[in-house]
């Protein structure tokens, strides 16, 4: 059997059982989805349950605790094996739902990040998700498209695709819809073929799908794709290296303790435990799961506002940002494109103006109208019409209600059109579309090719000579570059400097009002355009007019502006569109307030020292290429700025990995500026990426805060065990007593931390640095004081029992007010700025619960016999507990105490405002 490649389209088509025009039908795609199942790759890169229980029993803090298992089974202490082993299992238990949660939510962010594709099934273009295609289905491909299945090219126009992925070939290579009749062609060469994973970065065509899944190319060396990357954080480093560190000193610590305890007599076997327990005290081992928990389930809190987070990392970097660069097109405007005027040399309409004529106008009848001036509006509306890849939808038949699909700009000139008369397909039946140069953001311009012949009858001697015309549309001044001529009073008239300030004039007062403007140009061509270079094409063309469109600004932006700069974080506008709609735009946003501008020309040629000094001032960015933002980036990062940068174009990858935060819209946005991005927004508004912002701080507080609640615990723990025995006191703190703080009843309320709502200052502060230490802002201090207080009290509490009545229940009492003065530190840790009374108990229910059940177990722990027996617990008088309560509460006023301090004095680090 012959491969696809060597087949004609046409075969091809037939084979697979398709229609090249129609599409499939949409039940058919159905049979054949059910038969041959989605279009995916196997998914390697969720972790297995069996893995994340492997990891959770691989944990060093768990090995210590089965050692300490079996010393206790080796000494004849079957009580403790018991409870150390039930205490490894439920921690494993908690750690595994923990985990799974957080894989779970990476699954689903994998699931939404696969791309949309557009096929023609039952003869209509249709949006459907890449997971859906089927074998024979008929795709479309644009320039940043993500080939989605593998599939024999059956129309190709100047296609060129990166197949890196698949080849390692790093330069694009350029395709073809014709049959290579030779056999054995090597897949690099096989240039009428496109494949899963690869990228178009230039050109249009239509495809028919030939393998789909697991059956592609991709799928037979079974790469992963749509991968949510998981990589370490900076905060995770940070902390491993810290649980490193303390790992050293708590041996120290140990080697201190057990020597000292021995000195005293203790029993060796007592002292082994000791020293296991207080290894499992002191190093936080469960901290950077934690982080990867909180930060996974923080995606899934983002998700809920539109950022989808592709890589883990953006969820805390996102805390950090302090400038934001935005596109203006769609991310602070709505991207509701529409047409309102039409400017030709000697008459500007507003497109209100032409509608609302009684009679609908017809192609023919524009042509005929009267006066030039019509006749060129008729030009450039047509022009326009033919130079543009949207299609039209009515919104119901019949209903002159339109909707088009595509890029927005060249929906708003279509829609317009037809509401002129001028129907987008009928047009193209007569001007066949015969070749083009497709829009880059570089050239800010488009050309297409069309013939002319069958029109002969038009009864317009322009077309008659030329038997094919070139129509261009785009940024004014770019068609103006390779302009030689104007079109006035139905002639080409040279375009002179009169002329020039005449559009120039034109152009500016619509970009003023912040109006995207596009100027439209022809050129009538005596040689078949193959001919020619696309450079020689896009030459010499007739200037005919301009097109002025409205694009308002997002109604909440303007909100989202003024918050992000509350919050310490500069925007700033990126865009490539003319620099006084920008500004206009800009002004209306705020987002401008000393009006100053630079445009791509002002930055090619500019010093890199030059563009940092700059960078610091000016807020909007005109008329700039991708390669400019890269630039831009690179300059505000050297200011030691953390940038986050929309992008949505073919070539603005580079810019959205550089940049500290690479924003892609979900969209509007190319697959490939989708996949260089760290976070894609899905309804492509600038206010998501500021609500991303705060939903960042939130988390990264939050991590903070727990940071700050277990280490204090610690601490408390340890001062305990070590001040005890100078002040000749027997061991005061049980091994399995320790475990249970650690595990349990920190555990608790720890996890109760990570959904502790947004503080009041969370946006009216400025970002953390991301080199910033965890112990910074004070919280190194407070887990000294905080966890040496916490020691004391405990410590005291027991002493005063000690000396009362060595034989008494004073362990159990320094066990319980140590448990019970977390419970305070957890409620006063929640708030690092207002006082729990401000703040209420109610706003973190999950926490009233923890503490609540916490302490119902502690309760049990001294209480309930059975549990006495394995604790090593008495039951506390009602005095002794309320001792231990009361004792326990110090710490949370002393908390309260310094949170009031700092709010009197305002020089608390996380307090600042700017
Ligand atoms: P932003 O970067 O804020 O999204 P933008 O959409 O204007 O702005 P580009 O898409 O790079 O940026 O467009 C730059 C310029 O190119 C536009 O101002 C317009 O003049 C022109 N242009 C945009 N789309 C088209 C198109 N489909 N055909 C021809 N010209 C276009």
């Amino acid at each position: 059997m012959s491969s696809f490649y060597q087949l004609d389209a046409d075969a091809v088509v037939a084979q697979v059982g398709s229609d090249r025009e129609r599409g499939l039908a949409s039940e058919q795609a159905q049979e054949r989805l059910r038969q041959d199942g989605p279009n995916e790759l196997i998914d390697r890169g969720t972790k297995p349950p069996w893995a994340i229980v492997w990891d959770q029993m691989t944990d060093i803090m768990v090995v210590i605790l089965i050692i300490a298992a079996v010393v206790s089974v080796g000494l004849g202490e079957w009580e403790d094996a018991l409870v150390i082993t039930a205490i490894v299992i439920l921690n494993a238990i908690l750690g595994f739902s923990q985990e799974y949660r957080a894989e779970q939510a990476i699954a689903a962010l994998k699931k939404l990040a696969v791309p949309t594709v557009r096929v023609r099934r039952d003869n209509q273009v249709q949006e459907v998700s890449a997971r859906e295609l089927v074998v024979g289905d008929v795709v479309l491909l644009e320039a940043g498209n993500k080939v989605p299945a593998d599939g024999r090219l059956v129309e190709c126009v100047n296609l060129r695709v990166q197949e890196a992925a698949l080849t390692g070939e790093s330069e694009p290579v350029e395709k073809t819809d014709e049959a290579l009749g030779v056999s054995d062609v090597p897949l690099g060469d096989r240039h009428n073929m496109v494949y899963m994973g690869t990228v178009v970065s230039y050109g249009r065509a239509k495809a028919v799908v030939t393998a789909t899944g697991m059956n592609t190319e991709l799928g037979s060396i079974a790469e992963m794709l749509q991968t949510v990357e998981r990589e370490q954080t900076p905060l995770q480093r940070r902390l491993d290296q810290l649980g490193k560190t303390l790992a050293v000193a708590t041996l120290v610590i140990i080697g201190i303790v057990f020597a000292l305890g021995l000195l005293r007599g203790e029993p060796f076997e007592l002292m082994l435990l000791t020293g296991i327990s207080m290894a499992v005290a002191a190093v936080p081992e469960g901290l950077p799961a934690v982080v990867t928990i909180t930060l996974a389930l923080g995606s899934r809190r983002m998700l809920r506002r539109n950022a989808l987070i592709r890589k883990l990392p953006a969820v805390e970097t996102l805390g950090s940002v302090t400038v934001i660069c935005s596109d203006k097109t769609g991310t602070l405007t709505e991207n509701r494109m529409a047409v309102t005027m039409l400017d030709v040399i000697d008459e500007t309409v507003a497109l209100e103006a032409l509608t609302e004529q009684s009679e609908p106008v017809s192609d023919a009848e524009l042509d005929r109208a009267v006066g030039p001036s019509r006749r060129s509006l008729a030009l450039l509306m047509k022009a326009a019409t033919l130079c543009n890849d949207a299609i039209l939808q009515p919104r119901r038949v019949g209903s002159g209600d339109w909707r088009s699909m595509g890029d927005p700009t060249e929906g708003a000139i279509i829609v317009a059109a037809a509401q002129l008369g001028l129907d987008k397909e009928r047009l193209e039946k007569r001007w066949p579309r015969v070749a083009e140069v497709s829009f880059t953001s570089e050239r800010k311009r488009m050309t297409t090719v069309h013939k002319t012949d069958d029109l002969a009858d038009d009864g317009r001697a322009l077309w008659r000579e030329a038997p094919y015309v070139a129509f261009s549309k785009g940024a004014v001044d770019s068609l103006l570059e390779i302009s030689r001529h104007v079109w006035v009073d139905d002639g080409a008239i040279p375009l002179q400097d009169e002329l020039l300030a005449r559009i120039g004039a034109a152009n500016e007062r619509l970009a003023r009002q912040g109006q995207r403007v596009l100027g439209v140009a022809f050129r009538p061509l005596h040689q078949p355009p193959q001919a020619l270079t696309e450079d020689e094409l896009e030459q010499e063309l007739i200037f005919v007019g301009l097109i002025g469109m409205s694009d308002p600004p997002r109604a909440e932006v303007e909100q989202a502006v003024l918050t992000s700069r509350t919050a310490g974080i500069r925007p700033i506008m990126i865009t490539g569109d003319h620099p006084l709609t920008a500004q206009h735009i800009a002004g209306v946003l705020d987002i401008s307030r000393n009006g100053r501008v630079l445009t791509g020309r002002d930055l090619t040629g500019m010093s890199s020292e030059l563009l940092r000094d700059e960078v610091a001032e000016v807020p909007v960015f005109a008329r700039v290429s991708p390669e400019h933002k890269l630039n831009i980036v690179e300059a505000l990062q050297d200011r030691g700025e953390v940038v986050a940068m929309t992008g949505d174009g073919v070539n603005d990858a580079p810019a959205l990995k550089k940049a500290d935060i690479g924003v892609a819209m979900g969209v509007t946005g190319t697959d490939v500026s989708k996949e260089a991005a760290d976070m894609v927004l899905l309804d492509d508004n600038f206010a998501t990426i500021v609500a991303a912002v705060e939903e960042g701080r939130v988390i990264y507080d939050n991590i903070r805060k727990f940071i700050k609640y277990i280490l204090s615990s610690n601490t408390g723990e340890i001062w305990v065990m070590l001040v005890a025995p100078f002040l000749g006191m027997p061991l005061p703190l049980l091994p399995l007593q320790i475990l249970w703080i650690n595990l349990v009843t920190d555990g608790l309320p720890g996890l109760a931390l990570a959904v502790e709502p947004a503080e009041r200052n969370t946006m009216t502060r400025r970002p953390y640095h991301p080199g910033e230490s965890v112990f910074s802002r004070g919280i190194g201090r407070q887990i000294l004081w905080i966890g040496g207080l916490m020691g004391l009290v405990s410590l005291l509490v027991g002493y005063l029992g000690w000396l009362d009545n060595p034989g008494g229940a004073w362990q159990t009492m320094v066990f319980t007010t140590l448990t019970l003065a977390q419970m305070g530190n957890a409620l006063a840790i929640r708030s690092s700025r207002d006082s729990l009374f401000t703040i209420g108990l109610r706003s973190n229910l999950l926490m009233l619960g923890a503490v609540l059940l916490t302490f119902l177990l502690q309760l049990m722990v001294i209480y309930v016999p059975l549990l006495q027996r394995f604790f090593e617990t008495e039951a506390l008088s009602i005095g002794q507990l309320a001792v231990s309560l009361v004792a326990s509460t110090t710490v949370f006023w002393a908390a309260e105490l310094e949170k009031w301090w700092l709010r009197r004095s305002r020089t608390g680090g996380s307090t600042q405002r700017q």
